[in-house]
């Protein structure tokens, strides 16, 4: 590990090359291969953005599983480079319960069979999700369809002894109904097998980490988890053995030091962030790694990040905010209690000694 210095402040002055682990990251997203919402726009530079990740620190990365078909390709990715993936269905797709052949079962043995199979080595299933529920985006499965499509997956859980990779967003009393009817309302679903999980881009209050946290799950932050004060609040509030860091979704939610900065990568939901007075006092040096200069995907050049894309290296602008928030935490402890966190729960071996 390379050794750390931390100046006095005010001059903020940080040196040394910080370690992640992104526990979001979309990357079966086409936005990776060159194409913006459908439409092709430049050359997949996949291996270009894992190179800028590396540079940045990133060390590993979950790639998240949001179908069965999304969840075979996450551990194919996983595989070929190293990383490890989660396996499930994400509410807004669960649906796709009902429409599989041979109905809602049919599709949960089709994940359970996909988990049993990839359980051991490189490019593993670390988690079940990403699960969960959504009511901001109920025209894509209703309510009902969520919910029971939640709850199923539960059991891949509780019989694999995996920690869950979750999504809530404005769904938070029935989210926490579920989990508690299904056992997983303390030490995270130790008593019925679980172990834990993962509350992904949480954008809830400080009473609702609170809930969670006390049921034995984490909580995962990334930059649409640091849009508002109310927002910083409730980052504040979580507790430092509870956190985790992730850049993910791929191409929404971004987080940038400055809207006014012609270089920054991502300008147009920054300029209402309150993430921001944060981010301006980011060193150079860091801010060249976790912000590096962008253009346009009509202006591609190779090897450079993509203007509007979310890419792993600004894991350590959110990392960053933490410890801006936590006055007096030295930038390696934050960065290395997320690390930790992140080791111990997914049980990622490789990276225990490391
Ligand atoms: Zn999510």
């Amino acid at each position: 590990m390379p050794v750390t210095v931390i100046a006095a402040k005010p001059t903020e002055e940080v040196k040394g090359k910080f370690r992640f682990i992104d526990i979001a990251v979309n990357l079966t997203d086409p936005v990776f291969r060159g194409y913006h919402h459908g439409r092709k726009k430049h050359d997949d530079d996949l291996e270009a953005m894992l190179e800028r990740s590396r540079a940045a620190g990133v060390v590993s990365m979950i790639i998240t599983g949001g179908s069965l078909h999304e969840s075979k390709e996450a551990l194919e990715l996983a595989r070929q480079h190293g990383f490890y993936a989660t396996v499930g269905c994400h509410p807004t797709r669960s649906a796709q319960f009902d429409q599989f052949k041979g109905g809602a079962q049919a599709y949960l043995a089709a994940l359970d069979a996909l988990i049993e199979g990839n359980l051991e080595g490189k490019g593993r299933v670390v988690a079940v999700g990403e699960c969960g529920l959504d009511y901001d985006r109920t025209h894509f499965a209703a309510p009902d369809v969520q919910k029971r499509n939640f709850r199923l997956q539960l059991s891949l859980a509780k019989k694999h002894h995996l920690p869950l990779f979750l999504h809530s967003r404005a769904a938070h009393a029935d989210f926490v109904q579920i989990l508690r009817e299904e056992g997983f309302g303390e030490a995270g679903g130790l008593a019925v097998g679980g172990h834990g999980g993962v509350v992904h881009s949480f954008t809830g209050t400080a009473e609702e980490a609170v809930e969670l946290m006390d049921m034995g799950f984490h909580i995962g932050l990334n930059g649409c988890s640091l849009k508002t004060a109310e927002n910083l609040a409730t980052a504040k509030a979580i507790r430092p053995e509870r956190i985790m860091f992730e850049t993910g979704p791929s191409d929404r939610f971004v987080l940038s030091p400055s809207d006014t900065d012609p270089d920054a990568p991502w300008c147009s939901l920054t300029s209402t962030h309150a993430s921001k007075a944060h981010l301006s006092s980011l060193p150079p040096s860091l801010k060249s790694l976790y912000f590096p200069p962008s253009t346009k995907p009509e202006s591609f050049v190779y090897g450079r990040a993509v203007k509007g894309r979310n890419e792993p290296t600004a894991i350590g602008g959110v990392a960053w905010v933490i410890h801006k928030l936590n006055d007096g935490i030295p930038f390696e402890k934050v960065t290395e209690k997320a690390w930790k966190n992140t080791v111990e729960l997914f049980r990622l071996h490789e990276l225990q000694a490391a």
